[in-house]
């Protein structure tokens, strides 16, 4: 919520409130405003959260879906000359363990109560688009970070931990299935895909990703070489730890609380349809990303730094 307040000083930029559980907000709103463009970012997006309020996340993420698409029949928001056009963010946890690369064609089977209900709301969208001829489109985006993703996601999770760990604050990363790889981008290049699918004359569904996947311990080894520390693993298992060469110091120890009930080995997208479609191209590699991400984390932390010797000194 923090994040969007922080939005709301933008010039143009009106927060409205509403709830994607409350079937009138969400028509309320819908009416009121009458938007050429909706993108439906909404959701309980956590995936092991899921597990914990299954039923609270196809309320919000399938449901609430719903709710939009029928209030866009009901008040005739798809017809006529400014007619909207909706975005859902259709995921790629849909897939499941599908052989990877994962594209449009990709069989789903979806492994937790939060792909499941995505997969709900990707099939309402085309049920609206099929038998309304909404102008709605899924794009089935991969894991897509940025310095302002969410402290419960794996990547923000370790770079806000190597920021901590050096200013001090933190002794060690405590982590999950290090094995498991994920194609990662950065978010500032999907959301312009995300754009793009609703400057179409029709809509259609797409898959965005970088085509190249990496596993939690290479993010790790990654970000940690970024920051200036070169990591060694040693040992297997809950056992397995990662100490800095040059100290000897543990700085990483799996943790079997951030395990899943169960995995997604491998996510790797094969984004060919929106290139040659949309002529979409990520444009910020890994690296970046991560350096990106690693930046923002540390001056987060010399900022905190900087406040509390100003507050202990007053
Ligand atoms: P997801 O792909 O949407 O589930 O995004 P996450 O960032 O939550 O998780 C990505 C992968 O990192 C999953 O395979 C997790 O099992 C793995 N992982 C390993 N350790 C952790 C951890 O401590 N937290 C989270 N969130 N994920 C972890």
């Amino acid at each position: 919520v923090q994040r969007l307040y922080d939005l709301s000083s933008h010039e143009n930029f009106y927060l409205h409130h509403g709830d994607l559980t409350d079937g009138g907000s969400v028509f309320r709103l819908l009416s009121e405003i009458k938007p050429n463009e909706i993108y439906n970012l909404g959701a309980q997006s956590h995936v092991r959260v899921s597990f914990d309020v299954p039923e609270a996340t196809a309320n919000i993420n399938a449901l609430g879906t719903l709710r939009l698409l029928e209030a866009i029949r009901i008040l005739k928001l798809h017809e006529g000359e400014h007619s909207v056009r909706f975005y859902q963010a259709s995921s790629s946890e849909m897939f499941g363990n599908s052989a990877a690369p994962q594209n449009e064609d990709t069989s789903f089977t979806p492994l937790s109560p939060y792909a499941t209900s995505k997969l709900s709301a990707y099939w309402y969208v085309r049920n609206y688009r099929e038998s309304y001829g909404v102008h709605a489109s899924n794009g089935i985006l991969f894991n897509h970070e940025s310095p302002v993703r969410g402290e419960e996601f794996v990547t923000r999770k370790i770079t806000k931990a190597i920021a901590a760990i050096k200013a001090g604050e933190q002794d060690i990363l405590k982590i999950g299935n290090l094995e498991s790889r994920r194609d990662w981008g950065h978010a500032a290049d999907y959301v312009e895909g995300m754009w793009m699918m609703l400057q179409q004359e029709m809509p259609d569904d797409y898959v965005l990703a970088t085509g190249q996947s990496y596993s939690v311990r290479d993010f790790i080894n990654t970000a940690f070489m970024l920051s200036g520390v070169a990591l060694e693993w040693k040992g297997a298992g809950l056992d397995e730890v990662a100490r800095d060469l040059k100290t000897n110091r543990v700085l990483v120890a799996v943790d079997p609380q951030f395990f899943r009930p169960n995995e997604l080995h491998e996510l790797v997208g094969d984004a060919a349809k929106a290139k040659s479609v949309l002529g979409w191209q990520p444009q910020i590699s890994f690296t970046e990303l991560v350096r990106d991400m690693l930046a923002y984390d540390q001056m987060s932390e010399e900022e905190n730094k900087a406040h509390d010797r100003i507050s202990a000194a007053e």
